[in-house]
């Protein structure tokens, strides 16, 4: 009994939960096979995955709090808080330009939508030109395309609180008001401010130890999650037709993820095998979930814990980066965007390209952290180079059958980015410990 207690701690997190996940798929395919087992991992399995992932946005909100709050206090100078923020903002645009450039180089390159039988788009229209998830995805990207240029300043200043932390959604909200909570710390007198800060330190280590109790279950959810995803999965013959597409998509992703290492280990000296690591944890889950809002928690106490970055750098730079700095949807929009005029026969010329650019960085940004929605901001992008709005259904049927495979690798190139990220403005303050 003793020894097996001793054995199980010495497997490290992130073994434990690949092994959740191989045997999760394995349960999946063994299922499959029976009449009743779709219905059975549905009713019977999936649930542990979902509680596993209200659990993790349950603790968010509390966490983005209590954490931003630290760590902004603990600057003990504002002129330090505006550099972090500049230096984050620098580092997720550019990153996600690059990540945009990327796709667009791959896809103009490899052009995996030209030639795709007429027959095939067919079948794939029939199939989901139709499918509600389609339509929900359409009118939701024409809520956003309808309101005003400026309106998503506005949306970020929450008017009231307590609706800004119901509602994960209001996740920037959230983020602002913690902002000016810290920063309103720091502006007033060291003695008054002492008390706050010792309950927000003390608030902080228990919101950790929360974390740590929910990652308990994290090789038992990702099972449900992954038996779920197989049973749930289209069928293999729609999924073979879309491979070259989806293969540009991992390609421009792997490059992003070789992108990343190669910026840690140029800027900071220090393995990339130190870094991917730290994080594996939370992109072994960022893949389960499809959800970088899902996995911040996780994310945060990767890079704080295991990369060592400290909590005022990583605090601020994950929840805003979980929120806004998205490279790997904004890669898959670019490339999903020209792989959808392909195959529909659209050309799209060099300004074309450049919409692309600046509105999949404008949809990556207005993006939630939720799985699928960079395929809700997608519209945005093929309405911006002219795809017709009554070929916009068809386009998104051609994707369709394999966005959820894809979401789970663009999440984990979004929370890959956004650690590296922190990693970087940590060096540059001179906080990255050796
Ligand atoms: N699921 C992605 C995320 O949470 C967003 C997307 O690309 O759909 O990061």
């Amino acid at each position: 009994m003793n020894t097996t207690r001793m054995q199980r701690k010495k497997i490290p997190l992130h073994w434990q939960i690949l092994i959740g996940m191989a045997l999760g798929v394995l349960f999946g395919f063994l299922m499959s096979g029976f009449s009743f087992g779709k219905l059975f991992i549905i009713n019977w399995i999936a649930p542990f995955g979902t509680i596993f992932i209200r659990l993790l946005k349950l603790i968010a909100i509390p966490l983005i709090f209590v954490s931003l709050v630290k760590g902004i206090a603990d600057l003990q100078d504002i002129s330090k808080f505006k550099n972090i923020g500049l230096r984050t903002i620098i580092l997720y645009i550019s990153t996600t330009v690059i990540a945009i450039s990327i796709g667009l180089i791959y896809v103009n390159t490899l052009k995996p939508g030209v030639g795709i039988p007429e027959e095939t788009i067919q079948q794939l229209t029939s199939a989901y030109a139709h499918d509600d998830a389609i339509a929900s995805n359409i009118s939701e990207a024409g809520k956003q395309t309808s309101q005003g240029p400026l309106s998503f300043l506005v949306d970020i200043v929450p008017d009231n609180i307590f609706a800004a932390m119901s509602n994960n959604s209001l996740m920037l909200q959230m983020i602002f008001f913690s902002i000016l909570f810290g920063i309103s710390i720091l502006l007033i007198p060291t003695k008054q401010a002492k008390p706050t800060e010792r309950l927000i330190s003390s608030l902080n280590t228990i919101v950790l130890k929360i974390v740590d109790i929910i990652m308990k279950i994290a090789p038992f959810a990702v099972f449900a999650l992954l038996s779920q995803i197989i049973v749930s999965t289209n069928d293999v013959e729609i999924l073979q037709k879309l491979l070259f597409y989806g293969l540009t998509v991992l390609l421009g992703l792997f490059t992003m993820i070789l992108f990343y290492l190669l910026i840690v280990y140029l800027f900071t000296k220090k393995s990339p095998i130190w870094f991917l690591r730290g994080i594996i944890p939370a992109q072994l889950l960022g893949f389960s979930t499809s959800s970088s809002a899902a996995t911040l928690p996780v994310t945060m106490e990767c890079v704080h814990k295991n990369l060592k970055i400290d909590n005022e750098i990583s605090s601020f730079v994950l929840p805003i980066g979980a929120t806004i700095n998205m490279d790997g949807t904004s890669l898959y929009q670019a490339v999903a965007a020209v792989f959808i005029a392909q195959a529909l026969h659209i050309p799209l010329d060099f300004t074309a390209q450049l919409t692309i650019v600046l509105t999949a960085l404008l949809a990556s940004i207005g993006s939630a952290a939720v799985p699928g929605a960079g395929m809700v901001m997608l519209v945005i992008v093929l309405e911006s180079i002219g795809i017709p709005a009554e070929k916009l259904a068809i386009g998104l049927a051609l994707i369709f059958a394999i966005d959820r495979p894809l979401d789970m690798c663009r999440t984990v190139v979004n929370l890959t980015g956004d650690s590296m990220v922190s990693v970087l403005v940590a060096k540059s303050m001179g906080k990255l410990k050796k």
